[in-house]
């Protein structure tokens, strides 16, 4: 299909710095003091009502200075606390001690061959400081573009940089590969492979007892180590994701045919779900893959159709038929018309690979040229979060 859709993705890489000790502290000091900053801004923006970058470097500029931050860090942390007005004046805003705090190419400077970054810190400036990326994140690096986050998790330093990549003309597809996302499996493809979460779900269960026992304790400790448990989730959630839509989306460009996904917002509704099951359905879960499937697929030009979900799992993929009672079980499907059986994953991800082609069809059709219009490049619609950024960790 001609289409010349000139666009990029925005995507936030995340690198992982490796800073030795005194590196280390060094860190942590300069966050610490410009979130000091921050909060000493934050307190005029809010006392005397400014809220503009420049107005409020004007009245705060100083003072920051004094503090020991560099002439870039302390307009950075001018221009953060702006920032996070500009949605809504209505409360003060505080800063953690530990708040990311933004980078420009003034404050630090990136050697990706070398592996490494020169970094101010208000302990002075550390060179050849080393960083951890994969080929595919250092690949993305050289589209980096404006500021990059410095922030500390669970002890762990990292770097977020902003990444304008380009992105390929989608392929005219030659069918359609349906996925269908669940539980017990959370992606399940028409041509009958599945992905099982085994791992991932036993590691929310135990997470969901231990969580109980903790709120109960409701101590400061369990507290913190409630929230380390879940951010370990949430990472292990996210690489699953990434490992699962990177091998979709490379079998569908590899035969060179587009993906189809049941729309997202249809999945809470449609699933009836055990109580104890319920909790395992994280939305966000199946917001995020669908997230993952649709900028992978963006960047390897292979198109992402979003399809009704409704009664994939009960009609026959081989003769339509719709009935409840074709579905035995949670894995099995027998029609009840014609006999068609497989595995009800399968069932539900080759009506989920149809409906995609026929959506295409219709789409394509209606446009005169041929030439795809924005609007009709089924793209993901916006998500849990509706921003385009996209964060990419380590290995993905
Ligand atoms: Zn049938």
């Amino acid at each position: 299909m001609g289409s010349s859709i000139v666009d990029s993705v925005k995507l936030t890489v995340q690198i992982r710095l490796l800073p030795d000790a005194t590196a280390q502290l060094a860190l942590g000091q300069t966050l610490k003091l410009a979130n000091q900053a921050a909060n000493l801004v934050s307190d005029v923006a809010w006392q005397r009502r400014v809220f503009r970058a420049y107005s409020l470097q004007k009245l705060t500029y100083s003072q920051v200075r004094s503090l020991g931050l560099s002439a870039q860090s302390a307009v950075r942390v001018i221009k953060k606390v702006a920032d996070a007005y500009t949605p809504n004046r209505r409360t003060k805003r505080r800063f953690r001690s530990d708040a990311a705090q933004p980078y420009d190419d003034r404050c630090l400077s990136w050697q990706p061959d070398q592996g490494t970054v020169s970094i101010w810190t208000i302990a002075g400036r550390f060179k050849g400081m080393p960083f951890v990326a994969g080929d595919y994140q250092r690949k993305l690096l050289a589209y980096r573009k404006g500021e990059s986050d410095l922030l500390c998790r669970d002890g762990r330093w990292y770097l977020f940089a902003t990444c304008e990549v380009p992105e390929p003309t989608p392929i005219t597809p030659a069918g359609f590969l349906g996925v269908d996302l669940g539980i017990v499996n959370i992606a399940s493809t028409s041509d009958g492979d599945r992905h099982a979460g085994k791992h991932l779900n036993r590691v929310r269960h135990r997470n969901q007892r231990l969580r109980g026992k903790l709120q109960k304790k409701g101590t400061k400790s369990a507290k913190r180590l409630l929230k380390r448990r879940r951010r370990k989730e949430a990472r292990f959630a996210a690489d699953t994701n990434h490992v699962i839509s990177k091998r979709i989306v490379a079998e569908a460009e590899r035969t060179g045919r587009g993906i189809a996904l049941e729309d997202l917002q249809g999945i809470r509704g449609r699933v009836r779900l055990r109580k104890p099951q319920r909790a395992t359905l994280h939305s966000w879960a199946f917001h995020q893959f669908g997230r993952f499937i649709g900028y992978k697929a963006r960047r390897a030009g292979v198109v992402v159709v979003l399809v009704d979900p409704s009664y994939t799992s009960q009609a026959c993929s081989a003769c339509g038929h719709v009935d409840r009672a074709n579905r035995q079980g949670q894995a099995d499907f027998s029609c009840r018309s014609c006999g068609f059986a497989g595995h009800a994953d399968w069932n539900a991800a080759r009506n989920i690979a149809e409906r995609g082609g026929a959506g295409w069809a219709a789409s394509t059709s209606r446009t005169r040229t041929g030439a795809l219009s924005p609007e009709l490049q089924a793209r993901p619609r916006p998500t849990v979060d509706d921003s385009a950024r996209q964060t990419i960790g380590h290995g993905h």
